[in-house]
């Protein structure tokens, strides 16, 4: 398991809920973890790991052994309340980061892996990492939710990131859009 970087198709696939937990699901649980914890991340979206599901993993010490670990799968956010502007990172974009306005406070439900419905009132730090992981299962990137000055200014940083990936399909390290797209549709024939 790799995390894929901006501008992967993986990253704008808008995921199909969840309808079964196997044991496989929840090794990729598991990996997502392990994964997020060595790029010392504080949540990660199953898009950023190359699969459809609407699934994300939270940990916000971003340290095994401290914090809580949290799984959300067919996570649901509404009721927002507030705006405010705080400075985001993503795994899928590394040391690009910028300031984004988001709910302050939201409402979540989600189920966890033994399949039990669980809801929270988020704010703070959890509120923002919580939306910002929904919004990968829907294909959106933090980048996408900047004003238009934001955007100007990560242009040349998202450009960076393209001229990586490019080079990295020709040297043949990511398989073309249709290889991919299939991969995918196979993942969600057996889960979603
Ligand atoms: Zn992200």
């Amino acid at each position: 398991m790799k995390i894929v970087n901006y501008p992967h198709p993986t990253l704008r696939h808008k995921s199909k809920p969840l309808r079964r937990v196997d044991a496989e699901l929840r090794e990729t649980v598991r990996q997502m973890f392990a994964l997020m914890y060595e790029h010392r991340g504080v949540g990660l979206a199953a898009n950023q790991v190359d699969l459809p599901v609407r699934l994300f993993v939270v940990n916000l010490e971003a340290e095994p052994g401290k914090g809580e670990e949290m799984v959300f799968l067919n996570p649901v956010i509404n009721r927002p309340k507030g705006q405010v502007e705080m400075e985001e990172g993503c795994l899928s974009l590394p040391g690009l980061y910028a300031r984004v306005r988001r709910p302050e406070r939201v409402h979540l439900t989600a189920f966890n892996l033994a399949g039990e419905q669980f809801e929270a009132e988020l704010e703070g730090m959890f509120a923002r990492v919580a939306q910002h992981e929904l919004d990968h299962l829907d294909g959106v990137v933090f980048t996408d939710r900047l004003s238009e000055a934001g955007k100007l200014e990560v242009r040349p940083g998202l450009e960076d990131f393209e001229d990586e990936f490019r080079a990295r399909r020709e040297r043949g390290e990511i398989p073309a859009d249709e290889e991919i797209r299939k991969r995918l549709a196979e993942l969600e024939k057996r889960y979603c």
